[in-house]
């Protein structure tokens, strides 16, 4: 029998709490759904290579639907090996001919255009982001449309400075960049790559995941309206298969790509004992560490923040809380009763704090390791909150009694499912935060900057918070050790990996 306990920490016999706020009966929003009135979406998306939409030569197409609805959105073509052929063929002639010849400035110009419309259909791409992907509409219009933007201005600006990247030397361009992104931060994700292999003079076929596909197709929309020259951006849709042609195309000079550990160890297999440079972002399983003297409302805050909203479909989510031993009671008391105040529904509504779980697949990943967490005796609580019955939607859960060799610490779970462990001394933390293959990203939460410089320089992770957590920046770097990944974006990190430097 599987026994999670719900939204009843401190509830006695007759079901009313003890002494703790009854969150469920006073803190009803009214609901707010953004409009959808303005979303023009086509029945059918094809592919966009050398600046046009182009039926796909595999004549096959495959459905996107909305994981909050489970209603077909709109169809969308399944690039074939001859498929990526064209496109990559398209991308090196816009290279040579075009691209690579044109002077900096000019290619900084049609970037700062692309950010500049995507500001402007920002609310459109939101809509459609939560629509197709199931993240809530506050997390779309607040964090992915700005953020996306924000790349395509940061790296416009590198365009015609390139000379500066590197002191001392001179810089190349590589070529044709093949790209292949996740379906968690679908425009943002196209953004981050798209926009350094553009200004460091380098054309791309970029493929989206095959669950979120929509505002990719929206960005070529945008490229075409920018009147970006035909061939240096081509987006072509479809799943591993197109993804794994892209990676094996004798025309690539360099592969970026986010996703699973498991499908960026199959690349890099691909790619070795070629001459293709690569970059992967791949899984996490980020520590979120409390000490005593941190600012306890503002951390639990933080927690919530970093594995509940958004689904925990984050790849830094803080997925391991560990807090000081003295401080737990109360931090899991008042993490229990923040997370029966969150609202899990509908993404478009600008109350909801968790969406929709991407996809039927993902949400039996996160059901089957709750159950794991379960059998290996944790102690499992979730919020009470409603859920809609119809969509794919999962309540915020916690797991305390767990160990470090507990599955659902050790291995990335994609989901609001978050697991608590104690720990004494900075030591002990340090040495248990960095037990485990990831080493993304981690979080540290602590009055003393010396426990904060102490723990940031021990972890052995790309990017670590203090008292704050998921922050983004296009000038700060992004990226993994271990079995994260390899190689940074954002920043000049990002742009290094474009680049061919000549001494
Ligand atoms: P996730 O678990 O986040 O869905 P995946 O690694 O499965 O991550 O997918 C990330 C991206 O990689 C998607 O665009 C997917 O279509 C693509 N992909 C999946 N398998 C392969 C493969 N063998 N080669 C290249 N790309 C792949």
């Amino acid at each position: 029998m599987i026994l999670i306990q719900v939204g009843a920490s401190s509830k006695n016999k007759s079901g009313k709490k003890k002494g703790a706020l009854d969150f469920n009966s006073g803190w009803k929003y009214a609901p707010a759904p953004e409009s959808k009135d303005h979303i023009q979406l086509k029945n059918r998306y094809d592919l966009f290579i050398n600046g046009k939409f182009t039926e796909p030569e595999s004549g096959k197409y495959f459905d996107t639907i909305s994981p909050s609805t489970e209603k077909k959105l709109a169809e969308v073509a399944e690039a074939n090996s001859n498929d990526v052929d064209k496109a990559v063929n398209a991308a090196r002639h816009a290279y040579e001919k075009t691209w690579s010849r044109m002077p900096a400035k000019e290619r900084g110009k049609y970037m700062y255009r692309i950010a500049r419309i995507m500001q402007e259909r920002a609310r459109e791409l939101a809509v459609i982001e939560s629509m197709d992907g199931g993240k809530p509409i506050r997390e779309s219009r607040d964090i992915d449309i700005p953020l996306a933007a924000a790349h395509f201005f940061y790296y416009a600006g590198w365009a015609d400075k390139m000379d500066y990247s590197t002191p001392g030397a001179k810089t190349k361009s590589l070529g044709v960049a093949g790209q292949i992104i996740p379906w968690n931060f679908p425009l943002l994700m196209a953004a981050w790559k798209i926009a350094p292999a553009l200004a460091a003079g380098n054309t791309v076929v970029l493929k989206p995941a095959e669950t979120t596909p929509l505002t990719a197709m929206k960005l070529a929309e945008i490229i075409q309206e920018a009147g970006l020259p035909d061939g240096v951006v081509n987006i072509i849709t479809g799943a591993g298969a197109t993804g794994a042609a892209i990676v094996n195309h004798p025309g690539i000079n360099k592969i970026a790509f986010t996703g699973s550990t498991e499908v960026g160890k199959i690349i890099q297999k691909a790619l070795a004992g070629t001459n293709k440079k690569y970059t992967l972002e791949l899984g996490g399983k980020a520590a979120n560490i409390i000490f005593e003297d941190a600012a306890i409302d503002q951390a639990v805050e933080g927690i919530v923040n970093g594995i509940f909203f958004n689904q925990g479909h984050v790849c830094c989510a803080g997925s391991r809380l560990f807090v000081q031993e003295s401080v737990a009671d109360v931090v899991i008391r008042k993490l229990k009763d923040r997370m029966e105040t969150l609202i899990v529904g509908d993404p478009l509504d600008k109350n909801t704090d968790i969406g929709a779980i991407n996809s039927k697949d993902q949400l039996e990943k996160i059901k089957k390791y709750v159950k794991i967490g379960i059998h290996e005796g944790g102690v499992c609580y979730q919020s009470s909150c409603s859920v809609p019955s119809k969509g794919f939607f999962y309540r915020p859960t916690l797991f305390t009694n767990v160990s470090q060799s507990s599955r659902i610490v050790q291995e990335e779970i994609f989901g609001p499912v978050l697991s608590i462990q104690t720990f004494r001394t900075v030591e002990e933390v340090i040495e248990k935060a960095n037990n485990i293959p990831y080493g993304l990203s981690g979080g540290v939460w602590t009055d003393k900057g010396s426990k904060i410089f102490k723990v940031t320089s021990q972890l052995r992770a790309g990017v670590i918070w203090a008292n704050t957590y998921n922050k983004f920046d296009p000038t700060s770097p992004f990226g993994g050790y271990k079995e994260s990944g390899m190689g940074r974006e954002g920043g000049l990190h990002g742009l290094m990996p474009y680049l061919e430097v000549i001494h």
